[in-house]
């Protein structure tokens, strides 16, 4: 018998609402749902193909254990978990809690919203400091400059008053992710567009969303800094700025200004690649529109200076005067989240919690981060012998060996551990390389509510939607009667119960502290999804119960929020000159571009149909282009005496790869892109045409990386290209 439900997509962060067709227990087709009032019908091809990655037959049914011989075979998963019990007791026993680190990739928040709370209260259990998560090998200086300029208490501009909008490497239109409201951008970018709005890109590719753009700056890849050190001078010097919002709220201006002086046209120019009045045309655009704000992507927070990028991003949304103010609604204040009444005033920044705070990792002087411990660091602190040294990983919703940048340290460091499990739905390449492997359920085979989606819009200016929107999805299908999975949390769950800990979870917010109560977890008789539900959302301006009153989901516009005047004697401000910003600032400027041996530039790239690592392996998402390719401009082929489709080797200082080259126009000369997360292990370099290349090989997580958060430059690396010798049977790189 088939029939039809309501759901949502958890395969990224916008939980789009939709309809999965379902047949004699199994989902046979995921497809948009019109009658949403949000989403309107709208899915991108990777909810497209929910179904089949949950029917994959990589899917693993049964947890795996690893062999002496390497292999892997079943094993039941509580028995799994005794094993894993067994030996967590003794490493935190014989080397301290420490010892233990755990690795939360993008699903492991998008997957489940009970499974970083579960996670979470696991790791304080044992009393391990040691979590780690995607966000510090993402964009984390929008977590850190937030600390070092202060918070609006008031959510940013919404894109659906906005007069401009400027994005900084950044492709919504791709990535479904920030700059432009996710529930399906193309449409809102049309309307916005035909309201008027104008649409500035800085990009150094012709991005799919560069192209409807009226003003595309097209910079030399990690030109970002200068870029916007031009546009806050122009707008401070021209008086572009809204002075009273400044006065009122802000603190630094004339040292913001002072520390901009040594961005002359000339040096801009040279850093930038452009003609000085395209930027500042820009900058004026920009700054005279009245509303809308700007927005950074990852390739410039992954180009070396995330902190001090994000930090400039918010002066000039401020100068801008970006921010709501007294008796304006709110577009999307939280549902199900915890509810923060919205203030126009300013949090005082607090630089303590910034960087430098809390666990100190043991190279490279890092420690904790507002954005979390720095996982570009982890490896090391697998590998680093003595006091601290961590021996046990547990990994979740992430795929390490493909992601971490420095792939082949990354992977000598899962094979130096003395115990690695890797929670997935299939043999990833982590999977394939840890002692065990518990498999778990997919999205549609669990309960799910859409926090994550109304946590985009607390991430940073420009995320979000565009309404109070909220759905709670029962499990849709039961996964098949003789396989052995459970959910994410509950592996945390019964390993606490073997290991005879005492759980207490805390709601996981990304900014601030909650003011719910922790929740003492009852040991013996194990909760449900829906307990957890009710727990993380008990502060919710709409509460889990009503919600689950509408099936298809549904806008909870009522009451309206309304943000509210700043408190009598408030002394909060934003600060526009914190000290190591503005002297970040001024040595920013010597970090021109070195070309010697390395005369290319590699810059990260989104692919719409595939995420990171994941779903490279099904059919109708690759559609036949099973690698990554090196896109390059039909200019710099030609110089090169290369034709789209031959092999070429990419060298940086640290490592090379091979890869198939592409031509692509709409490049600047000089500029490769490619996707990352692609690839398998270094032995399987040869199969670069039927698995693509990981462009992690080429990064150095110890040379060149940002000291505050430790992100390594994963994007804007200094590489050669080398026509490959295909008939050369060494890979490189090998471990
Ligand atoms: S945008 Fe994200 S949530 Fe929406 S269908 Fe695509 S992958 Fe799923």
């Amino acid at each position: 018998m088939s029939r039809t439900v309501n759901s949502f997509c958890r395969a990224c962060h916008a939980c789009c609402g939709v309809l999965v067709d379902i047949e004699k227990g199994v989902p046979i087709r995921v497809r948009g749902d019109k009658e949403n009032p949000l989403f309107q019908g709208f899915c991108c091809i990777k909810g497209q193909n929910y179904a089949a990655q949950r029917n994959s037959p990589n899917r693993l049914w049964y947890s795996q254990k690893r062999q002496p011989d390497g292999s892997y075979l079943p094993i039941p998963v509580d028995q799994a978990i005794d094993e894993i019990a067994v030996k967590l007791t003794s490493l935190i026993k014989e080397h301290g809690a420490r010892s233990v680190a755990a690795y939360i990739g993008t699903f492991g928040s998008t997957s489940s919203s009970a499974n970083s709370v579960m996670s979470g209260a696991w790791m304080t259990a044992i009393g391990s400091p040691m979590t780690f998560t995607s966000n510090t090998i993402d964009q984390p200086g929008k977590f850190v400059a937030a600390a070092l300029f202060g918070r609006w208490m008031a959510p940013s501009h919404n894109f659906l008053q906005a007069q401009a909008t400027l994005l900084i490497g950044m492709n919504p239109l791709v990535s479904m992710s920030g700059g432009i409201p996710h529930t399906n951008p193309g449409r809102h970018l049309t309307d916005a567009l035909k309201r008027g709005m104008k649409l500035i890109v800085i990009d150094p590719r012709r991005s799919e969303t560069a192209r409807r753009a009226q003003i595309h700056l097209q910079p030399k890849p990690g030109a970002d800094i200068p870029i916007l050190a031009a546009m806050l001078q122009f707008i401070i010097d021209n008086e572009l700025y809204d002075a009273e919002f400044v006065a009122d709220n802000t603190t630094g201006l004339s040292s913001l200004r002072a520390a901009l002086e040594v961005y002359t046209p000339e040096v801009v120019t040279e850093l930038s690649g452009l003609d000085y009045e395209q930027i500042t045309e820009a900058a004026r655009e920009f700054a005279t529109a009245g509303s809308g704000v700007a927005t950074a992507g990852t390739g410039p927070n992954m180009s070396g200076n995330t902190t001090l990028l994000e930090y400039l991003v918010l002066c000039l949304n401020t100068l801008c005067g970006r921010w709501l103010r007294a008796g304006e609604q709110v577009t999307e204040p939280a549902t199900l989240s915890e509810f923060v009444q919205p203030i126009a005033q300013a949090q005082s920044p607090s630089p303590e919690f910034a960087y430098g705070f809390g666990e100190q990792l043991r190279v490279r002087n890092l420690s904790s981060t507002a954005a979390g411990l720095p996982t570009a660091a982890l490896p090391d602190e697998i590998l680093l012998p003595g006091e601290g040294q961590v021996k046990a990983l547990i990994s979740h919703g992430g795929n390490p060996v493909s992601i971490w940048p420095d792939q082949v340290k990354a992977i000598e460091s899962i094979r130096a551990l003395e115990l690695s499990v890797q929670i997935d739905l299939t043999m990833s390449t982590t999977a394939r390389e840890s002692d065990y492997v518990i498999a778990v359920r997919h999205p549609l085979e669990m309960p799910g509510i859409t926090l994550t989606h109304e946590f985009m819009n607390s991430y940073a200016p420009g995320f979000g939607t565009t309404a109070p929107w909220a759905q709670y999805s029962p499990a849709v299908v039961e996964p098949p009667e003789d396989s052995d999975l459970l959910e994410d949390w509950q592996f945390f769950y019964r390993l606490a119960q073997r290991m005879e800990l005492q759980l207490e979870a805390t709601p996981i917010l990304w900014h601030g502290t909650s003011g719910i109560e922790p929740w003492t977890v009852d040991m013996t008789h194990e909760p449900t999804t829906d307990d957890i539900f009710e727990f993380v959302t008990k502060a919710g301006r709409v509460s889990l119960e009503e919600v689950k009153q509408y099936p298809a989901g549904a806008i909870f516009a009522d009451p309206a929020v309304i943000v509210a005047p700043k408190e009598a004697n408030w002394e909060g401000r934003l600060d526009l000159a914190n000290n190591e910003m503005m002297s970040n600032l001024m040595r920013s400027v010597h970090s021109g571009e070195t070309k010697g041996a390395y005369p290319f530039r590699l810059v990260s790239r989104r692919q719409i149909n595939v995420l990171n690592s994941s779903w490279h392996d099904n059919p109708g998402q690759v559609r036949g282009d099973s690698h990554n390719p090196a896109f390059m401009h039909p200019l710099d082929m030609e110089a090169l005496e290369l034709n789209n489709g031959m092999g070429i080797s990419l060298s940086s200082e640290h490592g090379t790869i091979s890869a198939v080259v592409k031509a692509d126009k709409n490049l600047r000369r000089g500029v490769i892109s490619m996707s990352h997360g692609w690839g398998g292990l270094p032995e399987q370099d040869q199969a670069f045409r039927d698995i693509g290349s990981n462009t992690g090989k080429l990064i150095s997580n110890d040379s060149h990386y940002e000291r505050y958060t430790g992100l390594p430059r994963m994007s804007n690396i200094p590489v050669a290209v080398k026509l490959l010798n295909e008939s050369s049977s060494s890979p490189p790189n090998s471990l």
